[in-house]
């Protein structure tokens, strides 16, 4: 089997970013999509705090662009999702769902970051629609509306704080009667006039029409009872979990299962295995700082090759 020069591992903004600089650096890479090709974005609607989009595009056109630019200076892209790698060998090992495998000098891994959702009824559907996991991304469009924040730590407090900008009132409803938050985000929360708390319920189901949702039915965890929250908007804020479970501890990742790259580059604890986007980044999250990260990933990949025993043996091979 041949080896690849560089494998890319997940196709959010930061994935095809690298797709895009290391194809154009004639590294070739091949791209695995993922189970959400195109990632995150792509569940959004419109995104308007894209730089070079005065008018905004919706997250999916943004992908597919991003997709296609990278397809133009000849990446490949895979359909699957990576369920291994064997990093203890060289080149690597890169094992799909389909059972097929393959090998290559190094690996951009931009698996991102799933948004923790409450798995109550009536919430999947309604994604996009009034539930949302992102105020930054969805914020604006509810000026003037009501909004209830669910979580109760760090996420929630900035989210809520954010969201009053835009919203009319915003609760945070958390299921304990203590904060997970720093003294800190707690105290700003608090001291906003808009910021009001339901404390010690449990989300239950989301009540909605076919367009919008309308409110959330949430369980007194004293009393037991029941009752209708009115709303026009829920952001769910209960944390994020980065997508690294296919590594199997080869790469070293921080106490909240974020990878750890090396100050302030994209390489991670193994030579050759490079990372970006929202798998390392826990705090800024945006498709932009992804996709920023994209590029470094890719300017590392081709520094790494350049001075890689594969590259001498490309070049002695071509020449
Ligand atoms: P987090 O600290 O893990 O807090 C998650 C919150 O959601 C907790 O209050 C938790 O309740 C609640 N929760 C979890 N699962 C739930 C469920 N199924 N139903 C209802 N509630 C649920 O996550 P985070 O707020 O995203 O913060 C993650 C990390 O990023 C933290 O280290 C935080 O400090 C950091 N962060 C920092 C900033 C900042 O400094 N600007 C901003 C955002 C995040 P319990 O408390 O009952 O467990």
């Amino acid at each position: 089997m041949t080896a690849q020069k560089v494998i890319i591992i997940g196709t959010g903004p930061a994935g095809y970013t690298a797709a895009i600089y290391t194809s154009r650096a004639n590294l070739n890479p091949v791209v695995i999509e993922g189970n959400q090709p195109g990632g995150q974005l792509t569940t959004t609607t419109e995104v308007e705090n894209f730089p070079g989009f005065p008018d905004g595009i919706m997250g999916p056109e943004l992908m597919d662009n991003m997709r296609k630019q990278a397809e133009r200076f000849g990446a490949t892209f895979v359909s699957g999702s990576v369920t291994s790698v064997d990093l203890n060998q060289r080149p690597f090992r890169v094992v799909m769902d389909d059972s097929k495998e393959y090998l290559t000098e190094s690996i951009i891994i931009s698996t991102g970051a799933s948004a923790k959702m409450l798995g109550t009824p009536g919430e999947k559907e309604m994604v996009g629609r009034g539930v949302s996991t992102c105020a930054t991304c969805d914020g604006f469009f509810f000026r003037g509306k009501s909004i209830l924040v669910i979580g109760g730590g760090d996420s929630a407090m900035e989210e809520a704080t954010f969201l009053t900008k835009f919203a009319s009132e915003v609760t945070i409803v958390h299921r304990r009667n203590e904060l997970r938050a720093s003294k800190v985000m707690q105290e700003r929360a608090r001291q906003n006039p808009k910021i009001k708390w339901i404390l010690n319920v449990t989300p239950v189901r989301v009540v909605s029409d076919a367009s919008k949702v309308n409110g959330l039915v949430v369980k007194d965890n004293q009393s037991g009872e029941e009752r209708t929250v009115s709303t026009d908007g829920i952001f769910v804020a209960i944390g994020h979990t980065p997508n690294t479970g296919f590594l199997g501890n080869q790469v070293e990742i921080d106490d909240r299962g974020y990878i750890v790259t090396k100050d302030q580059s994209t390489a991670t604890s193994v030579e050759g295995v490079f990372a970006c986007g929202d798998v390392v980044d826990s705090h800024y999250r945006q498709a932009i700082t992804a996709a920023g990260s994209g590029c470094k990933a890719a300017m590392d990949v081709e520094k790494f090759l350049e001075g890689s025993m594969f590259h001498d043996w490309l070049l002695q091979t071509t020449t």
